[in-house]
């Protein structure tokens, strides 16, 4: 699609970000771009309308900028996965490590529920941990994952593979 070039080329690089070694890839630069940010909203909408998913599930913190406009308007529940001890309610945990240390999402329980249809949004796939946990945790709660929805994958890091088989869709890939 002729737009994943204008949204590639407004992803920032940041060298030796949060540790030194790190390209880390900046979509804030994106979303200072408007018409930019609604192609990167729309091909999602595009790609999810219509296709029964009852759940949008975003990734603490970028999946929470992201998530929201595809789950309004396929008309999904958002449900935000979240660092430890940020929920108020009962909570389920899954660990996972990830490119710079270990870290935990947390779900509310009640949020998805058996026979739900979920989608996953992040901002970037690396190793795939954060990924894996996420959909560890929907289907802890009956949750059926459909697929996994990212801007950005690192394919070098093979995160991909690391998805329990679930399909991965993304937009733009960097190297
Ligand atoms: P993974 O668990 O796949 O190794 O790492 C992905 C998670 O780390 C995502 O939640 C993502 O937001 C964050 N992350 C890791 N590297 C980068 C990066 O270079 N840029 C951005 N924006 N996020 C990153």
């Amino acid at each position: 699609d002729p737009r994943t070039k204008g949204i590639a080329s407004t992803i920032r690089v940041v060298p030796n970000f949060p540790k030194p070694g790190i390209m880390f890839q900046d979509i804030t630069t994106l979303l200072l771009n408007p018409p930019v940010f609604k192609d990167t909203i729309d091909l999602f909408i595009e790609r999810y309308t219509g296709k029964g998913i009852s759940v949008v599930a975003g990734v603490e913190a970028r999946g929470f900028i992201f998530g929201p406009p595809i789950a309004l308007a396929i008309g999904a529940k958002f449900i935000p996965l979240r660092k430890p001890n940020k929920l108020p309610g009962e909570v389920i945990s899954e660990e996972y490590v990830l490119e710079y240390g270990a870290d935990c999402l947390e779900m509310h329980v009640g949020a998805a529920q058996p026979g739900d249809h979920a989608l996953v949004v992040d901002d970037l796939v690396a190793t795939g941990g954060t990924l894996c946990a996420a959909i560890a945790l929907l289907e802890r709660a009956g949750a059926q994952v459909v697929e996994c929805a990212c801007v950005i994958e690192l394919p070098e890091l093979k995160g991909r593979e690391r998805l329990k088989g679930k399909p991965l869709y993304i937009l733009v890939e960097s190297h």
